[in-house]
């Protein structure tokens, strides 16, 4: 397994998710809408009903793995309760086709194709508890009391941000915060200046000066922040290649969002205004489920999987996308459904499910 130090190479191109409520509503109301999918009924154990796969998630990483478990002919219950990570739908990058378009909107489109093929049902709930009967049943019980049975259960739910405690942080992430210059750098080329906050996964010299070296390709002058860290800043200025990085050891007492940037405001009362801040916030994996199942993360906090194929340590149990990765992007979301729906169909032979009766197309 890779250590934390050894993904700080890659850290530049990892995003991460936050739940904000006030959005919700509008998650499932883009483009046109679905017929009703939400089904109240309690699926029993060993009945016909019994699923093939419960996929927790209808993010990039469970409908990739949907569009690749219709294919061998099985029942796939997918559930979402609309919370994906970049809850704040900005423009797409870094992947293809879909350059500035609304990630939502390509969900949508994913679940469009998926509902004609006859194999998916979508559940608009919160998945609250899981349950393993043995390897090979599984059960889901969700917000509204209803329970659902299936042979495989895919974790593809993301993860959850976990925000430094500093007040305006959470106001300025991500239009002024923001967790990686692949996605909104451009966007800012030209700044006059720039911000690290050297905190939490940033915390760490080498991480430090890649980050520098993102930033300054897009802003002219950068100043590095440790919030009190006077050691850290030192050792971020023993490795880095540049005298013109400033460092700025103080604490900082708070944020302040401004249309033309950020304010920090220091703990001896001193502001000082940067236009974009660059920082990674941490992440965590939903800890209910996490201990429901037993399921073990790795020092970042994310699921530990197998490979080729994501099973975790729950045999019978996949996990696929940002909740089992350190490179949270929307192409390694959908690599990751891809395969996992293939490990997963893999074990799935025909003669269990007979599911190709009746079905459209
Ligand atoms: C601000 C921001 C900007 C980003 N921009 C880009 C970009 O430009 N390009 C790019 O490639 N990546 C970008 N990302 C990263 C990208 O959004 C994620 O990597 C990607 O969405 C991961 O897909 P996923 O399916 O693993 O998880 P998610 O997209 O987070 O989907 C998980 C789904 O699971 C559901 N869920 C979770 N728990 C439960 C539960 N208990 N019950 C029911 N449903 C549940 C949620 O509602 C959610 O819809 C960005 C991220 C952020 C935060």
């Amino acid at each position: 397994m890779a250590s934390a130090r050894n993904y700080s190479t890659y850290l530049p191109l990892l995003l991460v998710t936050i739940a904000s409520a006030s959005l919700l509503s509008s998650y499932f109301n883009i483009g046109q809408k679905l017929p009703s999918l939400v089904s109240t009924t309690t699926i029993k154990q060993n009945s016909s009903s019994t699923a093939d796969v419960l996929v927790i998630g209808a993010g990039p990483a469970g409908l990739s793995a949907a569009l690749t478990l219709y294919r061998h002919q099985h029942d796939i219950v997918i559930f979402d309760h609309g919370t994906p990570r970049n809850i704040w739908d900005t423009p797409t990058h870094v992947f293809p086709s879909w350059e500035g378009k609304s990630v939502r909107g390509f969900c949508e489109e994913s679940k469009k194709e998926l509902w004609k093929t006859g194999f998916v049902k979508f559940v608009e709930r919160e998945v609250r508890t899981l349950e393993q009967k043995n390897d090979e049943l599984f059960f889901v019980g969700l917000s509204d009391g209803t329970k659902w049975a299936g042979r495989k259960l895919l974790l593809a739910m993301g993860v959850q941000f976990v925000l430094p405690d500093i007040p305006g942080y959470a106001e300025n992430f991500p239009t002024r915060i923001f967790h990686c210059l692949f996605t909104f750098g451009f966007e800012h080329r030209g700044s006059s200046s720039a911000g690290i906050l050297a905190m939490g996964h940033a915390a760490s010299p080498m991480h430090a000066n890649i980050l520098v070296g993102d930033a300054r390709k897009f802003a002219e002058t950068i100043t590095v922040y440790t919030n009190g860290d006077g050691d850290l800043a030192d050792a971020i200025k023993n490795v880095k290649t540049s005298n013109e990085t400033m460092f700025d050891t103080r604490r900082i007492r708070r944020m302040i969002k401004r249309s033309s940037g950020v304010i920090l405001e220091f703990e001896d009362g001193e502001m000082k205004e940067e236009q974009f801040l660059v920082h990674q916030p941490s992440t965590k994996v939903n800890p209910a489920i996490v201990k429901q199942l037993g399921l073990q993360l790795n020092e970042r906090g994310d699921l530990v999987i197998k490979m080729p194929f994501y099973q975790t340590n729950v045999p019978g149990v996949f996990a696929a996308g940002d909740c089992a990765s350190p490179f949270k992007l929307i192409a390694n979301a959908v690599l990751m459904g891809t395969n996992a729906g293939a490990g997963i169909a893999r074990e799935l032979p025909i003669s269990v499910t007979r599911n190709s009766i009746n079905r459209a197309g």
